[in-house]
C-alpha cells in the first residue's frame, strides 16, 4: 500500500525531527476541527455514486473502501512509522506474530529457504520449525558471531536473511550493515525485527534492511494495553504482503492503531528514560556479588558495545544477567520480588522480570537455549519507567 494521502502534510516534513513528526503527523482534520486525531471505528465506507464504486473496487483510486484493507486510523500509525523508519511504506497487522508470518507468507514460495539468526522471537522460531516445513519453506540458523561463515551458507533457494538486534532474551548485537552487505551481494531480503530497539534508537533500513517488522505490543504501545504489528520497508515488497493481507485478514483493528498514534507521540521521551533506568540498573548488576554476569548493549563490558554504540542510540530497555546458584537460586529470586512483575512481556511502563527458560523459550530444547546463550539462572529484566531507586531496591531485596 502507498502511503495514505490522508494524513495532514501542510507543514514540509523533511526538515522536521523525529519527536516532532511523532506528534505532527495526525490526521487531516474533519469539519469539527478536533485537536486530537479522532477514532474511525467503520467496517466499511461509502461510495458516492455508482461509477464511485466501480473506480473504487477498480482500485483506480486511493480511497478507504472496508476496514480489512485500510482505515484512517491504521493508515495514521502505519504512516507514523515509516517516518521514523525512513520506510516508503507500511501495513499494520492485529499483532507482532501476524505481521511476521505475513510478511513472510506473502513473500515466500514452496521450495523457497530462509537465513534467519539463531536467536529470535520464541514464536518465529516456532514457525520456522512446526509450521513453515508443512509449505516446504525450510529454515537454516547462523550464530550472531559467525557472519564470515554465512555466506556458505546461502543456497540457490534462500530468499531471506532474518534478524533481530538486540536479540531476545540476551540482548546480543548483529552488525546490520554488514547483514545488509551480504543479502544485497546475492540479491536477497534482508528483514530486520526492530521491536527491541523502536524506531527512536535504531533504522534498520539505513543499515541495508528491505523491511522493517515491529511488535506495537511493546515498546511502541509502551503501556501494556494493546496488541499490534507493522511491516515497512520497500514499496515493492509491502505491496505483496499488502496483497496478501487484504485477502487473508490480519488487519489491525482501528481502535488498537488509534492508541498506538498516541503512544508514539510520547516513544522519544519514554524511550529516553527506560534507557537511563536500564543503564543504571545495569551498572549496579555489574558489581553484585550475587550476579554471574550482566548484560545490555551500552554497558562497556558488552562484547559487542562499539557496535551498538554505532547502531543505536542508547542501549535499550532490556538488561539480562545471571544470578549465581542456577536454576533454584533463580527461582528463588523470582519468588522474593515484590515491586517489579512476573510478566512475559516487555517494553511497558512497570518493569518486568521474566525466566526466559522456563516461559519465552520454554519451547526450545535445552540444547538450543544452551546456543541462543539462555542458562537455567538467566534472568530478562524489562525496565520500565517507575523510579529507579525503587526498581533498584526491589531487584537488590530480591537478590539479598
Ligand atoms: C513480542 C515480540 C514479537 C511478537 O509480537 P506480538 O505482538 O506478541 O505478536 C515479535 N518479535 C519480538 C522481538 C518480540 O519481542
Amino acid at each position: 500500500m502507498k502511503k495514505p494521502e490522508t494524513t495532514n502534510h501542510k507543514q514540509e516534513t523533511e526538515n522536521r525531527r523525529f519527536e516532532t513528526n511523532a506528534i505532527r503527523n495526525q490526521l487531516e482534520r474533519t469539519q469539527y476541527l478536533e485537536h486530537s486525531s479522532p477514532m474511525f471505528l467503520t467496517s466499511s465506507y461509502v461510495f458516492e455514486d455508482a461509477e464511485d464504486m466501480r473506480a473504487s473496487f477498480a482500485e483506480e483510486k486511493e480511497r478507504n473502501v472496508y476496514s480489512r484493507y485500510s482505515n484512517p486510523n491504521t493508515s495514521e500509525f502505519v504512516e507514523k512509522v515509516c517516518e521514523m523508519e525512513g520506510a516508503e511504506a507500511g501495513f499494520a497487522f492485529a499483532s507482532g506474530m501476524a505481521a511476521v508470518f505475513s510478511t513472510f507468507a506473502a513473500l515466500l514460495n514452496s521450495g523457497d529457504h530462509i537465513l534467519s539468526a539463531r536467536s529470535v522471537f520464541g514464536s518465529t522460531h516456532s514457525l520456522y520449525t512446526n509450521f513453515f516445513p508443512k509449505w516446504n519453506i525450510e529454515t537454516s540458523f547462523f550464530e550472531v558471531d559467525d557472519l564470515e561463515g554465512l555466506e556458505a551458507t546461502i543456497q540457490p533457494n534462500t530468499k531471506i536473511i532474518y534478524a533481530e538486534s538486540p536479540t531476545n532474551p540476551g540482548v546480543d548485537v548483529l552488525d546490520l550493515e554488514a547483514l545488509g552487505s551480504i543479502a544485497k551481494k546475492h540479491n536477497l531480503i534482508f528483514i530486520v525485527d526492530n521491536c527491541f530497539a523502536s524506531p527512536y534508537l535504531q533504522q534498520p533500513i539505513k543499515f541495508g534492511a528491505d523491511l522493517v517488522i515491529h511488535s506495537g505490543t511493546k515498546l511502541m504501545d509502551g503501556q501494556g494495553r494493546v496488541l499490534a504489528g507493522v511491516t515497512v520497508g520497500k514499496a515493492d515488497m509491502i505491496e505483496k504482503i499488502y496483497r496478501f493481507s487484504r485477502i487473508t485478514g490480519p488487519a489491525l483493528s482501528p481502535f488498537n492503531a488509534w492508541v498506538l498514534s498516541k503512544s508514539l507521540e510520547t516513544l522519544a521521551v519514554r524511550i529516553d528514560r527506560h534507557c537511563e533506568n536500564a543503564l543504571k540498573l545495569a551498572e549496579f548488576l555489574e558489581n553484585h556479588p550475587k550476579v554471574n554476569w550482566v548484560k545490555y548493549p551500552f554497558l562497556k563490558s558488552h562484547p559487542k558495545y562499539e557496535l551498538a554504540k554505532k547502531q543505536m542510540k542508547a542501549g535499550g530497555c532490556v538488561v539480562a544477567f545471571e544470578v549465581n546458584g542456577g536454576l533454584q537460586a533463580g527461582r528463588k529470586f523470582f519468588d522474593s520480588i515484590k515491586l517489579l512483575s512476573l510478566s512475559a512481556n516487555l517494553g511497558d511502563s512497570r518493569s518486568i522480570v521474566t525466566h526466559p527458560a522456563s516461559t519465552t523459550h520454554s519451547k526450545l530444547s535445552e540444547e538450543e537455549r544452551k546456543k541462543v546463550g539462555i542458562t537455567d539462572g538467566m534472568v530478562r529484566v524489562s525496565v520500565g519507567l517507575e523510579h529507579i531507586n525503587d526498581i533498584i531496591a526491589d531487584i537488590s531485596q530480591a537478590l539479598e
